[in-house]
């Protein structure tokens, strides 16, 4: 283990630096990362952003964007900078299954190791943990970890700020969800302070779909949409070949699930995607369903309470059937 003001000394002087964050980096996962490296470069580290995949062209725009590599695009460059780094961030995740197979190169560095993060369950790989469940981003606790912790409030520049101010408002639903209460309001009016550009960070982030993008949305919503009042449950399921055909990218489909859970009495909304080696669902729930309970218990995934993903390899048709056979059991928690 390895105590704050250890960590502190650490970072007294210039480190190789990684930060990584989960598969598919969403506005959080991405937000949290680059907004730590314009905080680190600051100060003169050798910090180098490292995620799993591939992350959505709506987030390309983000500061120091150009300077992230990608684990399965160019794994030998990604490992060099694993094996020589002295620090590893981890942020918004807490398994090491979450970062695919650079989980074993990260497991086993000597680097220390320090999880920012949000979620339920961590696993033991860390040295320096700054981990609080009742976030509602990574981001809200990378900037409690440079003011709070560091005390380096005076680094939050305008690209720090507009990072964490990314990864805020996406994690939060555009500041909707109960964990945004009123100390994330004044976090996100410390960062616009700092120069985090609002209007035009949700506009970067949520207009900037193709035409194609939206044009799926609608086929999703008229064509795909599954309502089962009887469980006070809505499903979207898509096959590949739907996907190839409205040229669907990585992050596309993101956001399509909260349609579903918007209907009048839905509590449970699930979005069931066939991708080329398995199936993913990811799901969305109201109040105190626990949605997480059901990726953990049927489909090898996790998350929150309201949010929440999972994925099998199995046919689609049967992942839906074996999704609408588990609601019986949650048939209560569902009408209540
Ligand atoms: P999404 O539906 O956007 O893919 O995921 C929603 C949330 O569920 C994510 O923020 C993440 O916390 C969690 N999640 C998604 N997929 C997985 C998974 O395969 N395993 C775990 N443990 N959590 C997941
Ligand atoms: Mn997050």
């Amino acid at each position: 283990m390895l105590t704050l003001t250890d960590l502190k000394s650490l970072l007294a002087t210039p480190q190789k630096i990684v930060i990584t964050t989960h598969h598919k980096p969403d506005g959080d996962a991405m937000g949290s990362s680059l907004g730590l490296y314009a905080y680190l470069i600051q100060k003169g580290h050798h910090v180098q952003v490292i995620t799993p995949t591939d992350y959505p062209a709506f987030l390309h725009w983000m500061p120091n964007n150009t300077n992230v590599v990608i684990f399965n695009e160019d794994e030998a460059k990604a490992a060099k900078y694993v094996a020589d780094a002295a620090i590893i961030f981890c942020l918004d995740f807490n398994t090491l299954s979450r970062i695919n197979e650079l989980g074993e190169l990260v497991r086993n560095s000597d680097a220390k190791k320090v999880m920012i993060d949000h979620h339920l369950e961590p696993e033991d790989f860390d040295d320096y943990r700054h981990w609080n469940i009742n976030a509602c981003a990574a981001a809200q606790l990378v900037f409690d970890f440079i003011v709070n912790e560091l005390k380096d409030g005076e680094f939050i520049n305008k690209d720090v700020a507009t990072c964490l101010y990314t990864g805020i408002m996406t994690d939060s639903g555009s500041f909707r969800f109960a964990s945004a209460n009123a100390a994330v309001y004044r976090i996100a009016a410390d960062l616009i302070d700092k120069g985090a550009e609002h209007d035009k960070i949700h506009q970067l982030v949520y207009d900037n779909s193709s035409e194609d993008r939206l044009r799926f949305l609608g086929y999703c919503l008229s064509n795909k949409l599954e309502v089962l009042p009887e469980f006070n449950t809505a499903i979207i399921s898509v096959t590949k070949d739907e996907l190839a055909k409205y040229k669907s990218g990585t992050g596309d489909t993101e956001g399509v699930v909260n349609y579903a859970l918007s209907i009048n009495g839905i509590r449970l909304a699930a979005l069931i995607i066939e991708r080329s080696d398995k199936v993913k669902l990811s799901l969305r729930s109201t109040g105190d369903f626990p949605a997480n309970e059901i990726c953990k218990k049927y489909f090898n995934g996790g998350g929150h309470r309201n949010a929440a993903g999972g994925a099998i390899e199995k046919p689609l048709k049967d992942v839906v059937n074996e999704f609408k056979s588990i609601l019986l059991e949650y048939k209560a928690q569902l009408l209540a």
